[in-house]
């Protein structure tokens, strides 16, 4: 078993005082605080080199921390170890006799797994072992990449941080907290890619979540644009007015935010001077007599004033919005939601917007909690994968934290992506 220090653990009953002496006193640097609901503990991170000092101050009389200090009063609680792999390390010593607190791994602070090792079995000391957060590595430049005579630019309007829970539906924390783990809050982060297709028109597929949300929205949906669309474009090198289409997959806030934009004088106007918007006839239907279900997700700002512009194209299924760009539908997400296919000499592209939010995502029961005919997108998603991996079909994953596109790949039953951008 392979284990180093990560931390120790101080029980504190006056924080201030604590915190006068580490960091005043002792010159240490308070590096984060966080509350640990289920534990009734905020921790707060003192760094010490290689190992952290982690201050815990109980938040509730019956928080563990609170007991501790009445037993013993304040001082070292417990000594985190942190291990690679937290199963097989409790496994290991499951197999020699240790007395366990948790025979099982729980989630501790900053997206960890931990497990106690029960003092009696360590000599009196309160060992934790800890498995630290893979680190989601949050991709945003610009991706460009040449699909026959077309060329594509995958943007970024930045990230918007959503529940995780509802991200993937049925699917148990247990098994997608590992591939996104979720912070404290059990909130994960999600890119907002559009697309861009260049060939004989530009055109742009979905625009991110836009800027004319207020601080309480940008607050609930932990959105970070400090790099947002326009940063994306000018490094494309594409001016929003050499836009000539807009093409929305659906009409929720996170794909079609960026459609509009207040002017100078506050009044919301397409976002894309010369631009023609196309939406398919019922999801425009469905987004302006939205129900208690969907109304969070259509925010009519972000799409009437392109009606009122005369700037709107409405479109049946199957439309082609230039050569060789279609609308698809999958329905499932939204009834009328669709995927975006590009192709050109031979090779396809398809833009799976909330289809294929992230590449985890690409098992067919892994569908969002906020598909409003799930049923629906998993037959969708079933026909769909085997053609993907059949044709060799690059995928766009308009969500995805830290992949912009890769190719599906199956062996053995199992599937994969095979990242390109
Ligand atoms: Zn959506
Ligand atoms: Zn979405």
């Amino acid at each position: 078993m392979k284990a180093i220090l990560d931390h120790l653990g101080i029980a504190v009953s006056d924080l201030p005082a604590s915190l006068a002496f580490f960091q005043d006193t002792l010159g240490l640097q308070l590096e984060v605080s966080e509350e640990i609901a289920s534990q009734r503990v905020r921790a707060h991170f003192i760094s010490a080199g290689q190992s952290t000092l982690e201050l815990l101050e109980a938040t509730a009389p019956d928080s563990p921390i609170a007991r501790f200090i009445e037993k013993r009063g304040p001082g070292l609680h417990h000594v985190a170890l942190r291990v690679p792999d937290i199963e097989a390390a409790l496994a290991h010593l499951k197999a020699r006799g240790i007395r366990l607190i948790d025979e099982r791994p729980r989630a501790g602070a900053e997206g960890s797994l931990v497990a106690f090792i029960h003092p009696s079995a360590a000599h009196g000391v309160l060992v934790e072992l800890k498995q630290p957060a893979p680190k989601v590595d949050k991709f945003k430049t610009v991706g460009r990449h040449t699909l026959g005579e077309l060329e594509l630019f995958s943007l970024s309007d930045g990230f918007l941080w959503l529940d995780g829970g509802a991200m993937f539906g049925v699917v148990p924390r247990a098994l997608w907290g590992k591939r996104l783990p979720p912070d404290d809050a059990n909130r994960i982060p999600l890119g907002m890619r559009p697309l861009i297709v260049r060939g004989e028109k530009t055109i742009l597929i979905d625009a991110g979540c836009g800027d004319k949300s207020d601080a309480k929205f940008a607050e609930m949906y932990g959105l970070e644009r400090a790099y947002h669309l326009d940063h994306s474009l000018a490094e494309a090198g594409i001016a929003p007015d050499e836009v000539d289409i807009v093409v929305a997959s659906h009409l929720h806030f996170d794909h079609v935010g960026g459609f509009t934009a207040r002017d100078a004088g506050g009044r919301v106007v397409p976002r894309f001077p010369r631009a023609q918007y196309v939406v398919h006839r019922l999801e425009w239907q469905d987004a302006t007599h939205a129900h208690e279900r969907n109304r969070a997700s259509y925010l009519a700002e972000n799409f009437v004033p392109l009606q009122d512009a005369g700037v709107l194209t409405l479109v049946e299924d199957g439309a082609e919005i230039m050569r060789g760009v279609k609308y698809r539908r999958s329905g499932g997400h939204t009834a009328h939601h669709q995927v975006i296919t590009i192709e050109s000499a031979g090779r396809t592209a398809v833009f799976t917007a909330d289809m294929y939010p992230t590449s985890r995502h690409i098992s067919d029961p892994w569908i969002m909690g906020y598909d409003l005919y799930p049923m629906d997108t998993l037959s969708f998603k079933r026909a769909f994968a085997h053609e993907a991996v059949e044709r060799e079909y690059l995928i766009f994953f308009e969500h995805d934290p830290s992949m912009a596109a890769g190719y599906l790949r199956e062996k053995d039953g199992k599937r994969s992506v095979e990242r390109v951008i």
